[in-house]
């Protein structure tokens, strides 16, 4: 499995990414256009930190429009169907564009993905898991050579078969995916992808890159009902945080009022 940041470069990013973000910020606040705003961030009569502090800031508080002025595209190659299939479930500020399977003739034998507990499962498993794949590959190739189209034939495919995509995300949606993708509840293989995507958008700038992860970081609690155990120890857990924050106010509200406490 590959991802690849093909657009933008890192001279893109470090030049007007985080200029237009913090333009799409400060225009809230500010008597100045837009443009001039830009221009000042631009050519640093606002100093990088102070344009970062405020992005910080603002992503912090939720107010999500501001990120969406710009997008990050990957190629993303050799990940299973079972994969894509999870990841064209998000909708808003994403846009994919999927290698076909109809269009596509796999002339040289589909590839698949072998999940690592299969590959260490008891041996005669795995023989028969290969057997059923390679199997269900040479049937493709037979339907095909007997004149069945491409897009019946591969009806017979598994969710292991390999397949590419373009994934263009606003950086809204970038977080937002990360933030579900990067929890430990994730499967194994969408949440490697996106550690391989918080890797390149790191690359090209670790400020926008650190806003990818897990939900639980920036909420600070987990609030996955499949986690109440604490097996994943991020973060603890909502109802735990809700137990902790109760006791506190109960004991706060047993104790005698303060002398200087108004009537
Ligand atoms: C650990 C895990 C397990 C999962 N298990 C299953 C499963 O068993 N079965 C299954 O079917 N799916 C499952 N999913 C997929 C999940 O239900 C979502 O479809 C998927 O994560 C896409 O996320 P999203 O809905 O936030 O969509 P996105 O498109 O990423 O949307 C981003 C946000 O925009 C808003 N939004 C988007 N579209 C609308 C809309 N139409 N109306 C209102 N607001 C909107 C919402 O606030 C949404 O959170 C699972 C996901 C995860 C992470």
């Amino acid at each position: 499995m590959r991802a690849t940041l093909v657009f933008p470069t890192r001279e893109i990013v470090e030049r007007y990414y985080v200029p237009l973000i913090y333009t799409a910020c400060r225009t809230c606040y500010s008597e100045l256009a837009p443009d001039d705003i830009f221009e000042r961030a631009i050519d640093g009569r606002i100093p990088p930190a102070k344009q970062r502090e405020l992005i910080g800031r603002v992503i912090e508080s939720g107010h999500g429009s501001t990120i969406e002025h710009v997008v990050f595209t990957f190629a993303i190659t050799g990940v299973s169907r079972t994969l894509s299939h999870q990841l064209v479930r998000h909708r808003a500020g994403v846009a994919f564009d999927q290698q076909s399977q109809r269009y596509v003739s796999y002339k040289k034998g589909a590839s698949t993905m072998l999940p690592g507990t299969i590959a260490e499962a008891d041996p005669e498993l795995l023989a028969r898991y290969e057997d059923q794949v390679e199997g269900a590959l040479e049937l493709y190739s037979e339907l095909v050579d007997s004149g069945i189209p491409g897009e019946d034939a591969r009806f017979v495919f598994p969710n292991a078969t390999r397949t590419n995509l373009v994934m263009t995300a606003n950086l809204r949606a970038l977080i937002h995916m990360s933030g579900l993708r990067l929890c430990t509840m994730a499967q194994w293989e969408i949440r490697r992808l996106f550690q391989l995507i918080r890797h390149e958008v790191f690359a090209v700038s670790p400020f926008l890159g650190s806003f990818l992860a897990p939900k639980c970081v920036p909420l600070g609690y987990c609030d996955e009902a499949g986690n109440r155990d604490e097996h994943c120890p991020i973060r603890p857990h909502k109802d735990r945080v809700l137990e902790a924050w109760a006791e506190q106010a109960k004991r706060q509200s047993a104790q005698p009022p303060r002398a200087d406490a108004p009537e």
